[in-house]
C-alpha cells in the first residue's frame, strides 16, 4: 500500500495578551491585504480577465507596475500572498460557475446529445471556454483541436455560444468582495520563530516574531507552544481577546498498523470520555477537568459584571483559562492515544451525536464550553483514527443505554448500572451501552463510514 498523506491544520495560540499598539499593527497589515485583494477581485474577477489569471504571471506583473503597493506602503511579503490568495478564490470561483452550468447543461432536456457533448467539452477545456466568452475564435493545440472540428460540425456553435455566455453571466454576476479583514497569510520571509526577553518578567520566552508595516520592526507574540513552522502560516486575528490564532497547515503520514484487527464498540460520556464494550474507561478525569473550566469560567464572569473595567483581573482570568484549556486538550489527546495503542482496533463503533446536547447549559455560560461537549472529543478521535487507518462508523444512538446489550429487551438502570429484568444482565450502564453500539455496528445499523482507504 502507498504511503498516503493526510492534510491537517494545526493551531498556534498566543500565551499573553497581545498590547494593543502590536494588535493595531497586525490590524493594519490585516486590513492592507483585505484591500489588495479587494482590488483584485474587482480587477480580475470579470469575464475578460480569464485568459490573465492562468497562471497568473500577467496579474502578477500588472499589479506590481499598478502602484497599489507603494499606495499602501505594504512590504513585499505581503502584498504578493495577498495577490496570490485573491487570486485563489477567483479560480475557484469559477470553478463554481462552470460547475453550475455543467449541471444546468445536463438538466437542460432542448438540447441533443451533440450540444451536450459539445457544450461539455467549451466548459471542460479552459482556452475553448475563454474564447467562447470573450468572442474570440477557438484556436486550440492540435490534437484537441481536432477534436473540437469534429464536435463543432454537428451541432449551431453560434446558438450554443449565446447560450454559455448567457449562463456564465447568470451564474457569474456579482463581483466577489470581502469586508472581514480577519487575517493575513505570512511566508518565512516575514515572520522567525525564536526567543525574546523583551516586556517579560520571568525569563526568555518562545514565540514568534512578525514584520509590520514599519521597516526592520517585527513585533513578538510569545506563543503556548515550542513548535516551529517552516512554511506558509495564516494569522487570524482576534482583537476582541487580544489574541491571535496561527493555522499551520501540516501534512502527516497515514500510518496502517498491520496488528490492529479488533472491532470495538465505544460509549462517549460526559464524565468518562470513553468506556468500551470490555468496560475499560479512558478519560476518566474528563468531566472533573470540564468542570473546572466550565466552572472558573461562570465564577468569572460573574466577577465581570460586577466590576466591569477591572483590567488586571482580566488579564489573569484569561491566563488562567488558556491554561485550563490547553490542559484539557492535552488530556483529552493522551488518553485516545492510550485507547488506541490499547484497543488496538481496525473498526471503532460510537453512537451518533444525539441531538440538543448544547442546551444542557444555559447560554450564559461561554460559547467556547458548549463546544467542548459538543465536539471536540469527537473531532480529535476521527482526526487521531484517520491518522491511524483506523475505520470509525456512527452507529443509530437511539435508546442505545436503555436496550439490553445481550437480550434487547428495554431494561432499566439505577446510577450507573443497567439491569435486564428480562435476561438478568447487568453491568455498568455506560459499557452495556459500548456493547450495544459494536452489535449495531456488527449487524448494520450504521449511518455513515468514515474511510480512510
Ligand atoms: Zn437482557
Amino acid at each position: 500500500m502507498a504511503q498516503e498523506i493526510l492534510c491537517k491544520t494545526v493551531h498556534q495560540y498566543n500565551k499573553e495578551p497581545i498590547p494593543v499598539a502590536d494588535m493595531r499593527k497586525l490590524q493594519e497589515i490585516a486590513e492592507d491585504y483585505r484591500s489588495v485583494k479587494n482590488y483584485v477581485y474587482a480587477r480580475y474577477g470579470g469575464i475578460h480577465s480569464l485568459p490573465k489569471i492562468y497562471p497568473g504571471y500577467t496579474v502578477q506583473n500588472e499589479m506590481t507596475d499598478c502602484g497599489l503597493r507603494a499606495k499602501l506602503a505594504m512590504p513585499a511579503a505581503y502584498f504578493y500572498l495577498a495577490v496570490f490568495d485573491a487570486l485563489g478564490d477567483i479560480k475557484s470561483r469559477w470553478g463554481q460557475t462552470k460547475s453550475r452550468v455543467l449541471k444546468l447543461v445536463g438538466q437542460n432536456e432542448n438540447f441533443t446529445a451533440d450540444e451536450k457533448h459539445y457544450l461539455r467539452f467549451l466548459l471542460k477545456c479552459s482556452n475553448a471556454f475563454e474564447a467562447v466568452l470573450n468572442q474570440n475564435p477557438i484556436i486550440l493545440p492540435p490534437e484537441l483541436q481536432q477534436k473540437y472540428d469534429i464536435l463543432a460540425k454537428q451541432v449551431d456553435t453560434k446558438k450554443l455560444h449565446r447560450y454559455l455566455c448567457r449562463q456564465v453571466r447568470k451564474c457569474h454576476a456579482g463581483c466577489q468582495h470581502t469586508d472581514m479583514a480577519e487575517g493575513f497569510s505570512i511566508t518565512e520571509r516575514a515572520y522567525r520563530y525564536g526567543e525574546s526577553k523583551e516586556g517579560s518578567l520571568q525569563g526568555e520566552k518562545q514565540g514568534i516574531f512578525i514584520s509590520t508595516k514599519e521597516k526592520r520592526k517585527r513585533i513578538f507574540i510569545p506563543l503556548t507552544d515550542e513548535n516551529k513552522y517552516k512554511k506558509q502560516l495564516y494569522i487570524k486575528l482576534k482583537p476582541d481577546e487580544n489574541g491571535i490564532e496561527i493555522d499551520v497547515p501540516i501534512e502527516t503520514k497515514i500510518r496502517v498498523h498491520k496488528d490492529y484487527t479488533n472491532e470495538i464498540g465505544l460509549s462517549v460520556g460526559i464524565w468518562c470520555m470513553f468506556t468500551t464494550d470490555g468496560g475499560t474507561v479512558y478519560g476518566g478525569r474528563f468531566g472533573e477537568l470540564h468542570q473546572e473550566l466550565v466552572e472558573y469560567i461562570s465564577a468569572a464572569e460573574k466577577t465581570y459584571r460586577r466590576e466591569k473595567d477591572h483590567n488586571a483581573g482580566r488579564k489573569k482570568y484569561r491566563a488562567r483559562k488558556e491554561k485550563l484549556t490547553a490542559a484539557l486538550e492535552t488530556y483529552v489527546n493522551q488518553e485516545i492515544n492510550r485507547m488506541i495503542v490499547a484497543e488496538k482496533p481496525q473498526t471503532i463503533y460510537i453512537p451518533r451525536l444525539p441531538g440538543g446536547v448544547s442546551n444542557r447549559y444555559s447560554p450564559k455560560v461561554n460559547y467556547s464550553v458548549n463546544m467542548w461537549r459538543k465536539g471536540f472529543v469527537r473531532e480529535r478521535l476521527k482526526q487521531k483514527c484517520k491518522e491511524n487507518s483506523i475505520e470509525i462508523v456512527e452507529v443509530i444512538g437511539k435508546a442505545i443505554s436503555t436496550e439490553c446489550s445481550r437480550c434487547g429487551v428495554v431494561g432499566k438502570y439505577s446510577k450507573d448500572i443497567f439491569q435486564c429484568e428480562s435476561c438478568g444482565y447487568e453491568t455498568d450502564k455506560k459499557r452495556n451501552a459500548a456493547q450495544n453500539a459494536l452489535k449495531r455496528g456488527k449487524t448494520g445499523m450504521q449511518l455513515n463510514k468514515e474511510m480512510v482507504h
